[in-house]
């Protein structure tokens, strides 16, 4: 017997006339490369998305088509979430600080018809214009007094384009399995695969997102997305933050900048911010020099990378801040846990409560997870055995886009997140790796991230990284990388003692190596590719 219930499809367009209709004057703020201190409203943001519509129909665009963006975030980027999404075309953001052939190859694959892109990233369009074979041309974001010079066709400026179109426009009655939108994955071996959500997906998912144990969103917010609009669609803010009615806060091309977001935060009144550990250890290092406060701000969402204990504890014990540490991947919308404690956990103090909050947290409704072995059988939940992680669920993809051989997908249709982890009693996970990047000494692995996140702990260390290094009896043991605070001197004895009584013995590091500078990738994450290479064959001392 089937239930008696309207079958109203799930679509983001739904997201925007709920926005329009109730939240209507809740407020948009920006920085843009052409507006310090931008304000709109949802009301003048979707309107100008219908013009943008409008705009787009002109030009030829057919439903499904790509419409890609090249953009930092701003209500200009939100603008075209909508405008385009809603129209039965697919946005498709592309992360500027991938390699230009990266960025060909992945406009190229898409077969994108029109790229909107800042100003500030037009010398990068001149570049990549001959390799992109089908596109028809371009949308500046901008107004037409910062229109770049250039001598391509089919250029045109977004405020002139959308300014003579009414902002009315017939938003079709979508499917909800209709693709919405595109991201890549930033993957540090191979071409980047691409990610089709659907307005289904990313409806349930800015639904899970706003649960009071997730990221538990409401009209009281003020939120600053740190994270770009151009990875995993800022985490999905830009369809939540409508949805209950919170104001949003863009930070434009200021996203590394610490002075800038601790200016918008109190300006603001930000109550929740979203980012990777990086943001936040340059916001916080801007704190500390300034003596500023960022006293309206109740909570950060870090995740991206595993979020260190010492940019926790910063945060609470200096600045009253709580970290809601997070776990996800573009292959999941991306959230899959968030760490928010039980009741039972009132009483935990000390480094029993920074041990609970260093796990990665407990599964969101709608995401099925579980831990294997090499033979793909379960793993318990006590906390202590580590293993594969799956994932299954409604935002979880299941297939790359024009790629059915990279599946990473089992026959059960679970998702190989690539993670290795551990699962609690109570489901709070704790990723322990990347599969690529244990370390396995004498048949036993040793947890990469949990040796980083001692090591950034030590007063002397500005970022620290653990790989593995070959060695003749243990196949591999660890060598901690190091990039020390500017002024500071530890030296490697300091470094190594600093993790006695903290860890089993034989998880130890063998040595310290000192650098410059550790490499990342383009989404902010550690490049342990790179730091493997460039230590390959590294001697550890007997
Ligand atoms: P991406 O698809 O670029 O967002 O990368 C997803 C990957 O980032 C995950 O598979 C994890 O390896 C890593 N990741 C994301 N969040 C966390 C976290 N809180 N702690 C540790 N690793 C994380």
């Amino acid at each position: 017997m089937q239930g008696l219930m309207m079958n109203t499809q799930l679509t983001i367009t739904t997201i925007m006339q709920h926005a329009k209709n109730h939240n209507p004057n809740v407020e948009i703020v920006s920085v843009t490369g052409d507006n310090p201190r931008h304000r709109t409203t949802y009301k003048q943001a979707f309107e100008r998305a219908g013009q943008l519509a409008n705009a787009l129909a002109k030009l030829g665009v057919q439903s499904g088509d790509r419409v890609a963006t090249l953009a930092w975030n701003d209500y200009r980027h939100f603008e075209a979430y909508y405008g385009v999404s809603c129209s039965g075309l697919v946005l498709h953001t592309i992360n500027p600080r991938l390699f230009p052939e990266q960025i060909a190859y992945i406009v190229n694959h898409a077969e994108d018809q029109w790229l909107m892109i800042d100003a500030m990233f037009w010398p990068l369009a001149e570049k990549l214009a001959p390799e992109l074979k089908g596109l028809k041309g371009f949308i500046v974001m901008t107004d037409k007094a910062h229109m770049p010079e250039t001598s391509l066709d089919n250029v045109h400026c977004y405020e002139e384009l959308i300014a003579g179109e009414s902002s009315e426009f017939d938003w079709p009655e979508l499917d909800e399995q209709a693709a919405c939108a595109l991201c890549y994955t930033s993957g540090t071996t191979g071409n980047p695969k691409g990610v089709l959500y659907s307005h289904r997906s990313t409806t349930l998912h800015a639904m899970a997102e706003c649960l009071p144990d997730a990221m538990g969103l409401s009209a009281s917010d003020a939120i600053l997305p740190v994270v770009p609009m151009f990875h995993v669609n800022a985490w999905g803010i830009p369809y939540a933050a409508p949805m209950v009615g919170a104001k949003l806060v863009f930070p434009g091309p200021k996203m590394g900048d610490g002075e800038a977001l601790q200016d918008l935060i109190e300006s603001e009144n930000v109550t929740l911010a979203a980012g990777v550990p990086t943001v936040w250890l340059g916001l916080l290092n801007y704190l500390r020099e300034s003596g500023k406060r960022v006293d309206c701000l109740e909570r950060t969402v870090v995740g991206g990378s595993a979020c260190p204990i010492a940019i926790m504890k910063a945060f609470k014990e200096e600045y009253d801040v709580d970290t809601l540490h997070a776990w996800g991947m573009t292959e999941m919308s991306p959230i899959g846990t968030m760490n928010v404690p039980l009741p039972k956990h009132d009483e935990l103090s000390g480094d029993d409560y920074w041990a609970l909050k260093a796990k990665q947290g407990r599964a969101v409704y709608g995401v099925e997870m579980k831990i294997v072995d090499d033979e793909n059988k379960e793993l318990p939940h006590d906390g202590k055995a580590f293993g594969a992680l799956k994932v299954r669920g409604p935002w979880v993809c299941s297939s790359y886009y024009k790629l059915p051989d990279a599946d990473a997908h089992d026959a059960d249709g679970w998702f190989g997140t690539g993670d290795v982890s551990t699962i609690d009693p109570d489901g709070y996970m704790q990723i322990t790796d990347r599969t690529k990047d244990v370390i396995k000494s004498g048949g036993e692995w040793i947890s990469s991230i949990e040796l980083e996140n001692i090591a950034m702990g030590h007063p002397d260390v500005a970022e620290a990284a653990v790989i593995a290094v070959a060695h003749p009896k243990w196949d591999e043991r660890p060598l901690l990388v190091v990039v020390k605070k500017e002024g500071a001197e530890p030296s490697k004895q300091d470094l190594l003692d600093y993790f006695d009584g903290k860890i089993a013995t034989w998880w130890k590091p063998n040595d310290v190596a000192f650098v410059d500078e550790i490499p990342h990738t383009a989404t902010g994450k550690i490049q342990k590719l790179a730091l493997r290479q460039q230590f390959e064959g590294y001697q550890l001392p007997e």
